[in-house]
C-alpha cells in the first residue's frame, strides 16, 4: 500500500539508543525507574497537567481508572473504539449506552434518560478523535446526579480546551501512547487525575496493589511502564512539537481541500485540534463501501471508525438502538494521517477522494 492509514513514528535511533545504554548500566528495567520518572515529568510539563500516572497501555489506563473511581454502574458511548466498554464489561461494571451528537460525534448529555442518570454512579464519555465533549454540561449532569467521570481521551494527547489541557476535565481521563497514536511509547498510556488521593490510589493499583512496604493494602494489578518503552516515549517527545505541527497542518489541508465533497466532524469552539486522524463522514454506507475499495484500488489505506457501533453488537448486550451512533457509524471513513505524509500526498489523496466520489456521484 503506497498510503497506509497509519505509519508509527519512528524517533532517532541513536537517541533512543543511549538512553538503552543507560538502562542497560543501571540494570534497573522497570518497576518505576529513571526513564519513566522523566517522562512522567516531561509529560506533566507539556500537557499542563498535575497528577499523571504512566501505564502499560491505554487499556490498562480504563481499566485502572475504573477501579480508582469504584464505580458499578456506569453510562457510556458507543461511537467509540472496543476497549471503552470491553475494560467494563470485564471488570463486571453494569453499563448502559447513551446516543451521541450527530454533529461532534460524541456523546450527547442532552440525550441522557433521567432514570439512567438515577441509576448510574458514573459516566464514561469518550472524546471522539480529540474533539471535546461538551464537558461543561457533562459535568452538570455528574453534580446533579453525584456522577463520576471518567472520560477515554485516548485520542486527546495535545488537545486543548478552554485555554487548557482536554485532560484536566472530569474526575479522570486516559491516554494511549500506543505507536498508532500521535505520541507513543510503543506501548503505553496514562491516567490523569485530579484529585491527589485518587492518584495516590491508582499508584498502588498499578503496581499490585502494594503500598511503600510492599504490603497489598488494596486488589491490585501490574500495570506499570517498563524502562524500555519510557525509552521510546523518550525519544519520540524530542520530536512532538514537530510531530503535533506538521499533522495538525496536514489536518488542516485535508479540511480545506475536501470540505465541500464530505461532511466533516463540528469542532467544539475554542477548542485546539491535535490532528490525531482525519475522519471523513460520507452521504451513505454506498457511498462509503465504494469510495473506500476505489481508493485501495489507488494504493490509499482508509479505515472504518468505529463499525459497527457497540449498541449493535451481540457482544455488548445489542440494547436499545442508537440511531445516530448506528448512522454516523455506517458512514465515517478515515484517511491516512501521518507525521510521514507530505501536503503533496494529501493533495494526491484529496484528488482521488474528489474524482471518486464526483464519479459515483454522477451514476447514482
Ligand atoms: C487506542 C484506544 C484505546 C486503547 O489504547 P491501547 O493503548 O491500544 O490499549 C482505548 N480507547 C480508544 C478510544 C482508543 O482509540
Amino acid at each position: 500500500m503506497k498510503y497506509p492509514i497509519v505509519k508509527p513514528f519512528l524517533p532517532d535511533l541513536l537517541h533512543y539508543q543511549s538512553h538503552i545504554s543507560d538502562i542497560f548500566q543501571r540494570n534497573w528495567l522497570t518497576n518505576n525507574g529513571p526513564c519513566v520518572e522523566m517522562l512522567t515529568e516531561k509529560l506533566k510539563g507539556y500537557l499542563g497537567v498535575e497528577h499523571l500516572l504512566l501505564v502499560a497501555n491505554g487499556t490498562l489506563a480504563l481499566h485502572v481508572a475504573y477501579q480508582t473511581m469504584s464505580i458499578t454502574k456506569t453510562i457510556t458511548t458507543p461511537f467509540t473504539f472496543a476497549a471503552t466498554s470491553g475494560a467494563l464489561r470485564l471488570q463486571n461494571i453494569q453499563m448502559r449506552f447513551s446516543d451521541v451528537c450527530d454533529k461532534t460525534f460524541n456523546l450527547d448529555p442532552k440525550k441522557v434518560k433521567e432514570q439512567d442518570l438515577e441509576w448510574a454512579d458514573s459516566l464514561v464519555p469518550v472524546h471522539v478523535f480529540g474533539n471535546p465533549c461538551d464537558v461543561n454540561a457533562i459535568q452538570s449532569l455528574a453534580e446533579k446526579y453525584n456522577l463520576k467521570v471518567i472520560y477515554d481521551a485516548a485520542h486527546c494527547f495535545g488537545s486543548e480546551y478552554q485555554g487548557q489541557s482536554l485532560l484536566n476535565f472530569g474526575d479522570c481521563a486516559t491516554l494511549s501512547l500506543h505507536a498508532t497514536k500521535m505520541f507513543h511509547s510503543v506501548e503505553g498510556g496514562a491516567i490523569i487525575f485530579k484529585h491527589q488521593a485518587d492518584f495516590e490510589k491508582a499508584k498502588k493499583i498499578i503496581n499490585f496493589g502494594q503500598n511503600q512496604s510492599q504490603l497489598p493494602v488494596l486488589v491490585g494489578t501490574n500495570a506499570k511502564m517498563s524502562e524500555m518503552h519510557a525509552a521510546m516515549g523518550l525519544s519520540v517527545f524530542e520530536s512532538v512539537d514537530l510531530i503535533m505541527s506538521h499533522r495538525r497542518a496536514l489536518q488542516q489541508e485535508y479540511i480545506k481541500q475536501l470540505t465541500e465533497y464530505v461532511d466533516l466532524q463540528e469542532h467544539a469552539i475554542g477548542a485546539e485540534f491535535n490532528g490525531a486522524y482525519m475522519p471523513t463522514l460520507l452521504k451513505n454506507q454506498d457511498e462509503l463501501l465504494y469510495l473506500k475499495q476505489k481508493l485501495e484500488d489507488n494504493g490509499i489505506q482508509t479505515r472504518r471508525y468505529f463499525y459497527p457501533c457497540l449498541s449493535d453488537l451481540d457482544t455488548y448486550a445489542k440494547s436499545v438502538a442508537m440511531p445516530n451512533a448506528r448512522s454516523i457509524s455506517s458512514r465515517i471513513l478515515c484517511l491516512p494521517m501521518y507525521y510521514d505524509l507530505s501536503f503533496e500526498d494529501v493533495g494526491i489523496i484529496c484528488n482521488i477522494v474528489k474524482s471518486i466520489l464526483t464519479n459515483f456521484r454522477q451514476k447514482v
